[in-house]
């Protein structure tokens, strides 16, 4: 036998170390103790049958947090993009005409996906910090006749809420099936799917949920179930292929599961113990505590005299904000204080909410651009320099707001000013 050629690494001889920190950014958020308890439960087979009770408990808890009686609801194993190729990948084949309201990175990345698998993508655009209203998603839709429209509800990027009444209701007006990004909204701001008419909608674990990052929660209505199921082409991806997820979680009303992929079984039970403390406080409670614990930051916020980057209060997002950075700063070295001085994550921009400071106008474009001629086009006219900070599920409370708005402060104070 040959000798190793590479020695055991002497980094692992040292014990794990990981920090205490506040996470106020966009997301890991804090995960509170009786959730990490739930994730430390031994790891049992993830075809036993009680791993099977808690999934249906975490689909039971999916549909309460979606308002949602969808029978196609489960977590997919991956992060939030998992969702998003989860719901592309199945829903659109080769050819097929897709939509995208761009208001941030989101739609940006779900443009790409379709993209990537031989779809003809159109965006709309929106002004910097805006929204796109009904009358020209209308526009669009009679335009382009996509057979999928993507929303990105609360666009983290950006700090945007956007607004989901009688969009649903276009989509099946032009027969096009609506996919909808709740990964930073849900659970923070009011969304109903079934009465909103989403057809599509995904989430992540790791914001307003307060568990891990690693599961991302996804419902199918009846009509995008009819469009998937009746493919002429099998989806891209076999590990997210709805065939076979819709059997492990038990959707199909088959009498046995076959096996597809080992679940992470300690992310279920991590996921399951944030939905019970979800569904304990109840949907509407933490819907209003958001909303308040936001609003209590804003006001904050302008009067230390900053600027919020989302001028329209209703379009706000109360789990992320973004701020406009002050005058004269370096946004890295205020984040960089706030991180050494007070063991705080807030973040900067991302996208269009990142670089040079500047006003924003009223604008927006509407058109039918490839992706990279479209971040190019970004890249020149949406250039912000903002700091986001995201306060979700068990961090949104006033004391974390004085504490934000205090480091604030303190980095304002101490961080360099240019006189230019
Ligand atoms: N959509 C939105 C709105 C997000 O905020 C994020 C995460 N920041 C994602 C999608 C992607 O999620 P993940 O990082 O878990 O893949």
């Amino acid at each position: 036998m040959p000798s190793l050629s590479v020695p055991a690494p002497r980094c692992l001889q040292k014990p794990l170390v990981v920090p205490h920190r506040h996470m106020f950014g966009p997301g890991p958020s804090n995960v509170p103790p009786r959730i990490l308890e739930a994730g430390a439960n031994p790891v049992i087979g993830h075809m036993h049958p009680e791993i099977f009770e808690i999934m249906s408990d975490i689909k039971s808890g999916i549909q309460y947090m979606f308002q949602t009686q969808n029978k196609m609801t489960l977590a997919v194993s991956g992060t939030g993009h998992t969702a998003m190729e989860c719901a592309i990948f199945n829903t659109v084949e080769p050819g097929d005409s897709v939509l995208v309201v761009v208001n941030g990175i989101w739609g940006e990345r779900a443009a790409e996906m379709a993209e990537r698998i031989g779809a003809k993508v159109n965006t709309i655009v929106a002004p910097p910090g805006g929204y796109i209203t009904n009358a020209d998603i209308e526009k669009a839709l009679s335009k382009h006749r996509p057979a999928l429209f993507f929303l990105a509800h609360g666009e983290s990027s950006t700090g945007v809420l956007h607004p989901l009444d009688g969009i649903g209701q276009l989509c099946h007006k032009y027969n096009c099936l609506f996919l909808v990004d709740s990964v930073a909204s849900i659970g923070g701001s009011p969304l109903y799917m079934d009465q909103q008419e989403i057809d599509i909608l995904y989430s992540g674990s790791q914001k307003v949920l307060n568990a891990p990052p690693g599961t991302a929660p996804i419902s199918f209505s009846e009509r995008a179930c009819q469009k998937v199921f009746n493919r002429r082409t099998k989806p891209v991806s076999f590990f997210l292929d709805l065939n076979w997820l819709a059997n492990y979680w038990g959707c199909d009303g088959k009498p046995t599961r076959v096996y597809h992929h080992t679940g992470p079984v300690t992310a279920f039970y991590s996921l399951r113990e944030s939905l019970a403390v979800f569904a304990e406080e109840g949907l509407e409670n933490s819907w209003e505590r958001h909303q308040t614990v936001a609003e209590y930051f804003h006001a904050g916020l302008e009067s230390m005299g900053l600027k919020l980057f989302v001028k329209e209060k209703q379009a706000r997002l109360p789990t992320v904000t973004t701020i406009v950075a002050p005058y004269g700063y370096d946004w890295k070295e205020i984040t960089s204080y706030i991180m050494k001085t007070h063991n705080l994550e807030i973040s900067g921009g991302l996208g269009p909410s990142v670089g040079l400071v500047r006003e924003a106008t009223g604008w927006w474009f509407s058109g039918n651009l490839s992706v990279s001629a479209y971040v190019n086009f970004t890249c020149c006219f949406w250039s912000f320099q903002v700091l986001r900070v995201g306060l979700m599920g068990c961090n949104s409370t006033k004391a974390n707001v004085d504490m934000v708005l205090a480091a604030l402060r303190d980095a304002l104070k101490h961080c360099h000013r240019s006189k230019v």
